[in-house]
């Protein structure tokens, strides 16, 4: 159905408390990017904040169809799906057992190669001010959205949170330096976000012998950064040429950078036989 004529309750606990959590998955020309661990990943999000969504299994089918009538099967494209607890009366104890969870899909087309990706972007940082559970894609983005709209009045392309003396990770992306040759990121825990990005990068560095350690990097470790990016599902890898008005280096985007992203191209963008582009 046209999104304008698609009606959601008022009284649904996405609107009223942001009761919900939510994907983003890429179509590259039709083909699903990680398709089943975007599926676990809103599996484990579901689980954590115990709402019960029995159709996880119809999904797969229902986005490709809808990638179908809006015409996006030739074109890289996005779809976004996104489950709260369903339309109840306001109060903050949990609905009745039998409220049904509201779904809630659109696809979207995404640019083929944004000039970020190519020039890189400038960052800002800010405490990470977001709760405790950042593990959980939560459709509560209060925090990321103040946070990126200071980034974004500062015409920088990110911010970079900050949380007892180490990024984290940024509003919507994950964070990976490199320093004396190796690639560091903030290990899982629930502090960031598990991205599938994150994880497909940590696998092609293992691929190509790139050495790569998952730790917290301390904001004091800064001036050491030779090269850092950010990965994410729209932003893919973006290199990072500027932290607060400081370069990265010699401010431009280094060496191990490119070749996660020729890497990434390859595996994406590339003619690779299957329906869903997984890399496992
Ligand atoms: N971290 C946050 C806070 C995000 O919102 C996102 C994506 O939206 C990411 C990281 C990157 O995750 P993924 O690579 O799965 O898109």
């Amino acid at each position: 159905m046209a999104s304008d004529k698609a009606a959601i309750s008022p009284e649904d606990r996405g609107f009223y408390f942001a009761d919900g959590v939510y994907e983003v998955i890429k179509y590259y020309k039709g083909r699903s990017f990680c398709f089943e661990d975007h599926l676990l990943r809103l599996r484990n999000s579901l689980d954590a904040v115990r709402i019960e969504f029995s159709g996880l299994h119809e999904l797969r089918k229902i986005c490709d169809n809808i990638m179908d009538v809006n015409h996006l099967k030739s074109k890289h494209a996005g779809i976004y799906i996104q489950i709260t607890r369903g339309v109840a009366p306001r109060v903050h104890r949990f609905p009745a057992k039998d409220t049904s969870p509201t779904l809630y899909i659109r696809a979207f087309e995404l640019p083929g190669y944004p000039n970020e990706m190519q020039h890189g972007i400038r960052v800002i940082t800010r405490m990470d001010i977001r709760w405790l559970r950042c593990d959980v894609k939560s459709i509560a983005l209060l925090p990321n959205t103040l946070l990126f709209q200071e980034a974004a009045e500062q015409n920088a392309g990110e911010c970079f949170l900050i949380r007892d003396g180490c990024f984290t990770e940024a509003t919507h992306s994950n964070i990976m330096v490199v320093m004396g040759g190796k690639v560091y990121t903030h290990p899982d825990s629930n502090l960031i976000l598990p991205g599938i990005t994150r994880k497909v990068v940590i696998r092609i560095c293992h691929d190509l012998g790139i050495s790569i350690a998952e730790r917290p990097i301390k904001t004091e470790e800064t001036d050491l950064f030779k090269e850092c990016f950010i990965t994410g599902t729209g932003s893919e890898i973006i290199p990072v040429v500027s932290i607060d008005g400081r370069p990265v280096a010699d401010g431009k985007a280094g060496p191990v950078t490119r070749k996660l992203q020729n890497e990434f191209f390859r595996i994406t963008y590339g003619e690779l036989a299957g329906e869903d582009v997984s890399y496992e």
